[in-house]
């Protein structure tokens, strides 16, 4: 019954302007990929159509590429996900909340469908087939606005019991530290983001000047500083890098990971970063638990997602083996 015998899957990775949408195989390979407004200032209603709409898209390119089909739909989505439903955490979607996302998604196209936390669903892609290609036990951090993470074991991603753990970014690392956007304090998102290196750079920088406009300082921004040997920039980076290091090497000595893979927009300055990452996190962490383990930056980039998202649909498929034995 199949012309081709390989099997597709729409991944989409929802975010709070953008939900990119594409059409991957069992291999990872993209044939073909979209991007729509994700109208999350809206309503869920509307977010949800948009959904259906890059469903609609995919479909439309499985024709014109004249392939058997499509498998299954994955959706990496913000916020904390119990069983295919959006229980809450997501702040930046409007009403995203108590949301049957799977239920509602697989009655309205008819077809089977997997929902994972976006972090989860970038992690499981890199891992399969990024940086990760190849281990089995991988942590997986992206570093930006926040931190975010995944841990897979096995091959499989690790949630934590009915899918809220594993919020790597919300690990206290300082008692008594500043207020963090989780409500707690001293977490290490709140010390070692991409935003916290920022907010440290033009603290420093204002204490030596007088109070410019600093609007227009990223993270890329202060790399690039950093490249020319701009001393604050290196050593805001360097004590950034301490911060990350140490939550990295609490990772490793939980989890012992074959791979350490970490993304987001500093991780784009390559081995630059990266090393200054390695050689903080190796430092802190027992050298018995990171014998095995290496560090890499993500390869994907904004593709994990969508890839991770289709991953967990061939994940699923073959977890229920009866269904393809029985039809060949
Ligand atoms: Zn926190």
């Amino acid at each position: 019954m199949s012309m081709t015998g390989k099997k597709y899957a729409v991944g989409i990775d929802l975010g709070g302007t953008s939900i990119k949408y594409a059409l991957i195989g069992e291999d990872g390979e993209f044939r073909s990929a979209g991007k729509l407004p994700s109208m999350a200032d809206i309503s869920a209603e509307a977010v949800i159509g948009q959904i259906l709409q890059a469903v609609a898209e995919s479909e439309k390119a499985v024709k014109g590429l004249c392939l058997d089909g499509i498998a299954g739909i994955g959706i990496g989505t913000p916020g904390i996900v119990e069983n295919g439903t959006v229980i809450g955490g997501a702040e930046n979607i409007v009403g995203w909340k108590d949301v049957e996302l799977a239920r509602i998604i697989r009655e309205k196209t008819g077809y089977e469908v997997t929902v994972e936390n976006d972090a989860n669903m970038m992690g499981l892609g890199e891992t399969l087939y990024g940086a990760g290609k190849g281990a089995s036990d991988v942590v997986f951090i992206t570093v930006g606005t926040g931190i975010g993470g995944a841990v897979v074991i096995g091959g499989r991603l690790f949630t934590g019991y009915r899918g809220r753990g594993t919020e790597l970014g919300h690990v206290p690392i300082l008692a008594d530290g500043e207020q963090c956007a989780c409500g707690s304090r001293g977490c290490l998102e709140h010390y070692a983001s991409a935003s916290a290196l920022v907010r440290s750079y033009i603290e420093r920088l204002s204490g030596r000047e007088d109070g410019n406009c600093h609007e227009q300082i990223h993270g890329r921004h202060i790399m690039d500083l950093c490249r020319k040997g701009d001393p604050l920039a290196l050593e805001c980076l360097n004590r950034h890098c301490e911060l990350l290091g140490q939550g990295i090497a609490g990772f490793i000595n939980i989890f012992s990971p074959q791979l350490v893979v970490i993304g987001g927009g500093l991780a784009d300055a390559g081995e630059f970063y990266i090393s200054r990452v390695r050689e903080k996190a190796f430092l802190h962490a027992m050298p018995e638990c990171a014998v095995n383990t290496e560090i890499r930056g993500a390869v994907l980039g904004n593709r994990a997602g969508c890839a991770g998202a289709a991953a967990t649909v061939f994940q699923s498929l073959s977890d229920r083996p009866e269904q393809q034995t029985d039809r060949s």
